[in-house]
């Protein structure tokens, strides 16, 4: 080994530690209590990844918290900006692995498109990040992590009261949220603190394919939005595009829904449909979902397939999606068309993690190619 490389930081990350686990922290080193709240307030209000800025703690202290400790955040492997204002990270987590985030500017906010997996165990047939065959949970300090490294590129530090450029998160990025809940819950304790992040939990929105079991804990102990995968009305045509759907069938699912403790008329379920031309986007089925949603608070929100690379579907037309939203409105629903955002960039909705993968395939060749070259 080289005797001048550096030896591996083996400090521990701050960031991603409940309060708990940072008392516990401060307790070990022999710190006071109270410097939970003081660290809190940097790293999640203030945004501070050195140590040495946090001019309220002596410097004796600010030392030793050195020796131990940083404050983290996810290597970026390439940020890009979509014409369209949206701009998409592709993070390189510790162990190479990689991950992409999202964030969609619109008028009146800015929404954070956050993964809580690499890839995805679920296979739903029209969705890229399904197709990828690595998968691990993100740690809660990966996912933390996400909101931090946006905070940063926004320049919105300290956490502003108003006028914020990420004011929604959705857990709508790679990954099924409801698989790794104990990350994805502390991840989003730390996110909705009010002495730090402080988004609301009104302001969050978990997705999920419906992994029935987790739905209640998901309300009970986190209180955020849920946004249920629906895709399709009929057992048969789900047990194909969203296979968990075996496990977990529609009315077992629209009951976890009806009983979602905090959804209300004023917090409404909202149902992802994706259009998928001449697979689930005819009347009829229109027709049955207003059927189906009968008794939940719902909203519907039709997302017009986002084609990728070998893709065995094809986009509704224009013509199905409003026939369908107008049914679905008819009966009562709000049921936005979704605008696919950063098209440019692979950023929609199902092509999180395409641009990885061709690179790495382009990289691979090139690789190849020198390999070969004497
Ligand atoms: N695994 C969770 C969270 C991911 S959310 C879930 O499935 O709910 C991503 C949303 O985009 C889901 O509603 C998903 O069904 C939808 N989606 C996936 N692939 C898509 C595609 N190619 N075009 C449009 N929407 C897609
Ligand atoms: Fe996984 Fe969601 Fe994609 Fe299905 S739609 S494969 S659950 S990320």
């Amino acid at each position: 080994m080289d005797s001048a490389a550096p030896a591996p930081d083996t400090r521990k990350d701050l960031v991603g530690l409940s309060r708990e686990e940072l008392l516990a922290e401060m307790t070990a080193m022999g710190a006071e209590p109270f410097r939970v709240r003081q660290l809190w307030h940097w790293i999640y209000n203030r945004g501070v990844t050195d140590i040495a800025a946090m001019t309220t703690l002596s410097k004796p202290f600010r030392a030793a918290l050195a020796e131990r400790y940083v404050v983290g955040r996810p290597g970026v492997a390439r940020a890009l900006t979509s014409v369209d204002g949206t701009r998409k990270w592709l993070l390189r987590l510790g162990d190479a692995q990689e991950v992409e985030c999202v964030h969609i500017p619109e008028e009146d906010r800015g929404t954070l498109c956050v993964s809580s997996q690499v890839g995805c165990t679920l296979n739903c047939t029209f969705c890229h990040t399904g197709t990828q065959r690595l998968v691990r949970n993100l740690t809660a300090a990966e996912i933390v992590g996400q909101v931090m490294l946006a905070r940063d590129a926004l320049g919105e530090w300290p956490s502003p009261q108003d006028d914020r450029q990420l004011t929604n998160i959705v857990l709508m990025g790679m990954g099924e949220p409801l698989y790794n809940f104990d990350n994805v819950a502390q991840a989003l304790k730390i996110v909705m603190d009010h002495e730090g992040l402080s988004l609301s939990r009104r302001k969050i929105t978990l997705s999920t394919s419906g992994i029935v079991p987790m739905i209640r804990r998901c309300g009970e102990e986190l209180g955020v939005n849920l946004a249920i995968s629906l895709h399709a009305v009929t057992d048969a045509l789900r047990d194909v595009l969203v296979p968990i759907n075996r496990k977990y069938p529609l009315a077992e699912l629209l009951d976890a829904c009806r009983t979602y403790p905090g959804a209300s008329n004023a917090r409404r379920i909202t149902f992802e449909y994706v259009m998928l031309k001449d697979v689930n986007d005819s009347p009829a089925e229109a027709r049955e979902l207003v059927r189906l949603l009968a008794g939940i608070p719902a909203k519907v929100n039709l997302i017009p397939f986002n084609p990728w690379p070998g893709a065995p579907y094809e986009r509704s037309t224009a013509a199905a999606i409003k026939a369908f939203s107008d049914i679905v409105n008819a009966a009562g629903y709000s049921s936005p068309v979704r605008t696919p955002r950063g098209e440019d960039i692979m950023a929609a909705c199902g092509q999180l993690k395409s641009a990885s993968v061709k690179r790495r395939r382009s990289e691979l060749l090139k690789d190849e190619a020198a390999a070969q070259t004497p």
